[in-house]
């Protein structure tokens, strides 16, 4: 094997875990990992469209994707353009429930503006029915930072003030994933949010502390995987369009690592030796295959062979007539390097 293409595999693979894995759990360069669906690429002047699959919320038709608090049809004012919030009329959400996922939206303060701080083009989106991104009329209008536009309401400040002014189609792009509960209702992840305001990011993968509320920090408390989102009544007529949602798949949980024998002495000693530029030493029980500053650990796999210990990588020894080493080969990626004779 050319010496740069060794130098190559060596820095390829330098950042091999030694001995245990580590981080999810997957194997490196796994190729039993499932691969992500293809996204049809989205032309940047159709940005806000639904993309194909997307659950379309509303599209001009009536509010028939929406619920009212009372389990009845929205009590909210529908246009073909927009739909609009009824003061009094109380918060609506959808009827389909959601887990992760990618939400757009647009919206729009009352104009002409009237009332300060929350008082002013108050609504909100309830993920999960439960953690609130703040919509405020936040154009020229203070309040506190943690309750503004872009706002998680009561925990994070956007990061920038994006507002444009009462009136104006305002967007919002969210990439939202829930929290994870153990079966014993324990939280294992928070929900984490980030969120673009009219192009701008102003939430940043952030940690949502649990539900969101007025005057108080709640503890998370278990709930179902997906649930419907909601939009605010705060007794303000904010209008709603182009609502969509492409829910996003979920992490998927690493297989268990293949199963692994123990070895002999006997067994590894014959294994011993130089592979042309590879080096293949027992020590500490086990066998290691050096390929120039970092040797990497290799397990006995229960089907009789070898691989690479954490990396999909099966290893694969032959030997002369005479019983000598003579090559060894590992496979990473679909692709074997063989050294040796
Ligand atoms: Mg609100």
């Amino acid at each position: 094997m050319p010496s740069t293409r060794l130098l190559t595999l060596s820095l390829l693979l330098a950042s091999s875990p030694l001995l245990a894995q580590s981080g999810d759990g997957w194997r490196v360069h796994d190729m039993s990992r499932p691969h992500p669906a293809t996204a049809p690429a989205v032309p940047a002047a159709r940005a806000d469209q639904p993309p194909p699959g997307a659950v379309i919320l509303f599209d001009g038709h009536g509010l028939s994707h929406w619920v009212g608090s009372d389990g009845a049809a929205p009590k909210w004012t529908a246009t073909r353009e927009y739909f609009e919030a009824r003061p009094g009329a109380g918060t609506i959400s959808t009827v389909d429930s959601f887990g992760d996922m990618q939400l757009h939206l647009e919206w729009a303060a009352p104009a002409p503006a009237h009332g300060e701080g929350q008082d002013r083009g108050n609504s909100g989106v309830f993920l999960m029915g439960r953690y609130e991104l703040q919509v405020l009329d936040s154009w020229h209008s203070d309040t506190y930072t943690d309750g503004q536009a872009g706002a998680m309401y009561g925990q994070h400040p956007p990061l920038y003030n994006a507002s444009l002014p009462p009136g104006a189609w305002q967007r919002y792009d969210i990439v939202f994933r829930r929290p994870r509960f153990g079966a014993d209702g324990a939280l294992l992840a928070p929900a984490r949010v980030t969120v673009f305001h009219n192009g701008v990011p102003v939430q940043n993968n952030a940690e949502v502390y649990g539900p969101t509320s007025w005057l108080a920090r709640l503890p998370y408390e278990a709930h179902p995987d997906r649930l419907p989102f909601g939009l605010q009544d705060h007794g303000h007529k904010v209008r709603f369009r182009n609502v969509w949602v492409r829910p996003l798949p979920e992490d998927l949980p690493p297989p268990p690592p293949p199963a692994s024998r123990a070895t002999t002495e006997a067994e590894r000693q014959a294994l011993v030796g130089r592979y042309g530029d590879a080096t293949v030493t027992d020590s500490l029980g086990r066998l290691w295959l050096n390929l120039g500053d970092q040797p990497m650990a290799l397990v006995a796999t229960a089907d009789g062979g070898w691989a690479i210990e954490g990396v999909d990588a099966p290893v694969e020894f032959t030997r002369a007539a005479d019983g000598a080493p003579a090559t060894v080969t590992f496979t990473v990626g679909g692709v074997r390097i063989r050294f040796g004779r």
